[in-house]
């Protein structure tokens, strides 16, 4: 199955996508957890995409759409996969679209994860990230057990410089000029179904699920 997680930058399609990858068992594919992957390691790639990051701005289509196009033919997208933050754009939606026309296959389902502005503001400013594994905490709604150490790994939470106040209102500025258009996109084509993401996680699963028909 191939799905798409669209939705504000904070709107929770990361924890959403987590779920239904495990559910499914396919490979949850998150062009950001590239490029912060990247940029931890210091590539060059990591280095080209933080200038843009960092200001809350989309990394230019040429450096994203290549390296989605090649990770989703991996073998292990071989029973499909789900996007999350990618496509976020008009023409990286075409070059999705045309990487598996290329191979024959096509998108089941795009998944919109609604929530609103001021919900989302709330929760980017309150997310705290491990500085050494990555994972994802909020000081409200999901806090370590540590405080600000990361009870997986140990490692210090700290809070990404796109979640900061100034940079989160950028991101949302840039979603609505650039990503939402992509809702229009795919509703052309019978493909959306939102999912409700004010909600704890309790019920997030079964939403989701629904929302795909299975
Ligand atoms: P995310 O964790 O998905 O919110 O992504 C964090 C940042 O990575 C975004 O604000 C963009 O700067 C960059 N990014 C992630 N995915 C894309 C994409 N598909 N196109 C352009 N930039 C992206």
């Amino acid at each position: 199955m191939k799905v798409i997680m669209l939705g504000a930058p904070g709107a929770g399609k990361g924890t959403r996508a987590a779920l239904l990858s495990e559910k499914l068992s396919i490979p949850h594919i998150s062009t950001g957890d590239i490029f912060r992957a990247n940029i931890k390691n210091g590539t060059e790639l990591g280095k080209l995409a933080q200038s843009y990051m960092d200001k809350g701005e989309l990394v230019p289509d040429s450096l994203v759409c290549d390296l989605v196009v090649d990770r989703i033919q991996q073998p292990d997208c071989e029973n499909g996969f789900i996007l999350d933050g990618f496509p976020r754009t008009i023409p990286q939606a075409e070059a999705l679209k045309e990487a598996l026309d290329s191979i024959g296959e096509k998108l089941d389902h795009v998944i919109n994860v609604y929530a609103p502005d001021e919900h989302i503001v709330n929760r980017m400013s309150g997310r705290r990230s491990c500085s050494q594994c990555g994972a994802v905490f909020h000081v409200e709604f999901a806090p370590s057990s540590k405080g600000d150490i990361c009870d997986k790994c140990g490692g210090s939470l700290i809070q990404r410089d796109d979640d900061k106040p100034e940079t989160v209102k950028k991101r949302l500025e840039v979603y609505y000029e650039q990503t939402y258009p992509l809702l229009e996109y795919y509703e052309k084509q019978g493909l959306v179904k939102t999912v409700d993401a004010t909600g704890g996680v309790e019920t997030a699963l079964s939403d989701l699920l629904k929302a795909i028909g299975a």
